[in-house]
């Protein structure tokens, strides 16, 4: 039986809590149900069809409904679907371990799977606090806090809350969390008293060493979002921030950790982030893009020196004790390695940055709108902040809801983009075409215009 959209919006609403969504306001609104996808477009449940501008939560690479890649899990589903890891190995997650370390080309060597990136980001924790105490547990044993970023997001578990820098999302569940360590970070639109670019990255890399002085005996590790944080608001980092803080986690000697969660992938215009500064971390955390969107996997790439401080005798204890039922899926590894395939036979990766160049002109037009204050972009990676007043920069009330409104607007005229704050989030599928991203950036412009028009700047 087909449901009719009146019916799936009420069964919508009577039974399912959606995530990070005032619940509140969702029911007083027409929900979004879509039934499927192709290409760069998805198509709610009455046929109406938009660009996916969020690749469905950064994650989409090559399209929906990607033939390839969907004939990679039909012959899959024929074989297998799931067994374990524990214990027993699989062949599609063989393969792909060998893909990755082959794909980062450089330090890393060992893959520990998973399937969201706040768990690729709790293993990257727990490994590094381990390494520490199984290589020597008396000079160690105070090395037990993590740094981060402000408005650093790792997600949403609890160890991955620990490390958050986010108030917002973060600051109700503090009194559960372990003990993290705060740098700032060079959000240069917002830190006009520190200089030029190069000074606010000075003054980061200043404060950072200040706090590794001080702190580094009990530091494990700094878990960073290479190049670009993303649902702090895409806050793009001036070039020599990631390269500064690697050569800083080398002199204080701490595990450099890089959340490559939303940034891998081509997402960037390189495969993975850390190349554009030439960094080679300890431990890197990937996930969203991992599977060209299709199905939950995440990934946690370390080195052969982490690897082998956990290799000993059974009762020495060293063992890496966490793991979880899905881990290593057949399904999800299958496609992993066929989306990493076609990302090499495709050519993605110079194809986003030649269409990233173009874009960044065409979004220029943007900053005529009187309430635009900020565009960041990295690679295929935009934001655009949202101000009242372009010369304060003070943001609208949080209850005006403008940046929701917008979105809404976005949606009638047929694009999905997200805010996050006050900033309006336009991350494509990444295979997007020239023609679609054109038509993307129009309809983002005529929707802050509607709100210029009913505001009546
Ligand atoms: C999305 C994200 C995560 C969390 O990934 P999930 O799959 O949602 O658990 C972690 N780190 C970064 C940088 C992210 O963008």
């Amino acid at each position: 039986m087909k449901y009719r959209y009146e019916q799936l919006e009420q069964l919508d609403k009577q039974y399912v809590w959606h995530p990070f969504t005032q619940m509140k306001s969702y029911i007083e609104e027409k929900p979004l149900i879509i039934e499927k996808g192709k290409g760069s477009y998805l198509y709610d449940v009455e046929g109406k069809k938009y660009l996916d501008g969020y690749a469905s939560l950064w994650v989409n690479v090559h399209g929906h409904s990607d033939p390839e890649l969907n004939e990679v899990l039909h012959e899959q589903i024929e074989k297998i679907s799931h067994s374990t890891l524990l214990g027993s190995a699989n062949v599609p997650s063989i393969l792909l371990a060998k893909k990755l370390v082959e794909i980062w080309g450089g330090n890393l060597s060992k893959v520990f799977y998973s399937d969201t990136g706040a768990a690729a980001v709790e293993i990257a924790l727990k490994m590094a606090y381990q390494y520490w105490q199984n290589i020597d547990p008396v000079r160690y044993k105070d090395k037990n806090k993590f740094i981060s970023l402000k408005e650093a997001y790792h997600g949403d578990t609890i160890g991955a809350v620990s490390v958050g820098g986010m108030d917002l999302f973060h600051r109700i569940f503090r009194p559960l969390l372990f003990e993290r360590i705060e740098v700032p970070s060079p959000y240069v639109y917002r830190m006009d008293e520190y200089g030029d670019e190069k000074e606010i990255v000075n003054y980061c890399l200043t404060k950072l060493e200040e706090t590794l002085e001080q702190h580094h005996s009990e530091v494990a590790g700094m878990i960073v979002e290479p190049l670009v944080q993303g649902a702090a608001g895409i806050i793009v980092h001036p070039k020599g921030f990631l390269k500064g803080i690697e050569k800083l986690c080398r002199k204080y000697n701490i595990l450099l950790i890089c959340d490559e969660v939303a940034v891998g992938f081509g997402r960037t215009g390189t495969l993975f982030a850390c190349e554009q500064e030439d960094v080679q971390p300890d431990i890197v955390c990937l996930a969203k893009g991992i599977t060209g969107g299709y199905l939950p996997l995440a990934a946690t790439l370390t080195t052969e020196e982490i690897y082998s401080a956990f290799l000993g005798d059974v009762h020495e204890n060293k063992t890496f004790f966490h793991g979880h039922t899905y881990t290593g899926n057949q399904l999800s590894c299958s496609v992993a390695l066929k989306n990493i395939e076609l990302i090499e036979k495709r050519n993605l990766v110079s194809d986003v940055q030649r269409k990233a160049h173009a874009l960044a002109d065409k979004l220029q037009k943007l900053y005529e709108l009187p309430i635009v204050g900020d565009i960041r972009q990295k690679g295929l990676m935009i934001g655009i902040e949202i101000v009242k007043d372009k010369k304060t920069k003070e943001i609208f009330d949080r209850s005006e809801q403008i940046e929701h409104k917008i979105i809404l607007e976005a949606r009638k005229r047929g694009l999905i983009i997200r805010p996050l704050g006050p900033v309006i989030t336009f991350i494509p599928v990444l295979a997007m075409t020239d023609d679609e991203l054109k038509t993307a950036v129009d309809i983002i412009f005529d929707s802050i215009a509607e709100m210029v028009s009913i505001k009546q700047f």
